[in-house]
């Protein structure tokens, strides 16, 4: 594993969301994901002593951009997005499509275009930082809902996360784990890596500790919707034989279900 330069920090916001610092050293560049609130984001930048530099939207919904113009306001970071969403999110700086490299600082990350939960839904993978920030793609134990797109276009964005290396650290937009991974016991009963993860979950959130990020390792082992290729799980759902997408949309319809 290559040693991690950069620094990562989790910050809770409204009722479930998680905005991130992606933070370089060297630099002092420091970039945040997504702005639910202006608030937190603002104490976890003072708490260290950081300057904004940066702010990377993942899509377009209220609350993960509702405080991306009094963040700009108050810092003149530059903002990045996807040029796809340009019409909805507030004003880019950097309009990004597949691809396309971001530099923080030192850190080089670069766009991963994730349709299905919307359309325009980009990840920031950072090789530099071992990390991929996913926002409502692929989510700890879950995925997020086809709002906009797809049940094969989020199983192909999906696939695209899942072929990253497995110590990736997996940074997604919502503390909802625990609600899914009751779900995902309903799809594999008797996983015995998901009823250990499941323990460490409960554990963690009787003591209101965040479950995010995950790792992709962690999510390859358990998450049934990167699980949905798997026979056991095309069985489990009734659909022997199906194709790898029939069967992510028959999990993801009976998680809308749930
Ligand atoms: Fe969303
Ligand atoms: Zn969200």
């Amino acid at each position: 594993m290559p040693e991690t330069r950069a620094e990562i920090v989790t910050i809770p916001c409204l009722a479930d969301n998680y905005a991130f610092l992606l933070h370089d050293p060297e630099t002092g560049a420091t970039a945040v994901v997504d702005v639910p609130e202006v608030a937190p984001i603002e104490a976890a930048l003072k708490d260290r002593g950081w300057a904004l530099s940066d702010v990377l939207i993942t899509h377009h919904h209220f609350d993960h951009i509702e405080g991306v113009e009094p963040l700009r306001a108050a810092t003149g970071a530059k903002v990045w997005g996807a040029a796809a969403d340009a019409h909805r999110l507030p004003q880019l700086d950097h309009a990004l499509a597949e691809g396309d490299p971001v530099q923080i600082g030192g850190l080089t990350g670069a766009v991963i275009d994730v349709p299905g939960h919307t359309v325009g839904h980009i990840a920031f993978h950072f090789p530099d930082a071992s990390a991929v920030f996913t926002a409502d793609s692929l989510m700890a134990l879950g995925c997020g809902r086809l709002f906009e797109g797809t049940a094969a276009q989020m199983w192909e964005s999906l696939q695209k996360l899942a072929a990253l290396p497995p110590e990736t650290l997996v940074c997604s937009g919502h503390e909802y784990t625990a609600a899914n991974a009751k779900f995902a016991l309903s799809i594999e009963p008797g996983h015995e890596a998901l009823i250990s993860r499941m323990a460490r979950i409960d554990a963690a959130r009787a003591t209101n500790i965040p479950t995010v990020p995950s790792t992709l390792a962690e999510e390859l082992a358990t998450n049934p919707f990167l699980r949905a290729n798997l026979d056991a799980v095309k069985i489990a759902v009734g659909l022997p034989g199906a194709s790898d997408v029939e069967s992510f949309a028959e999990v993801r319809a009976r998680k809308d279900r749930f």
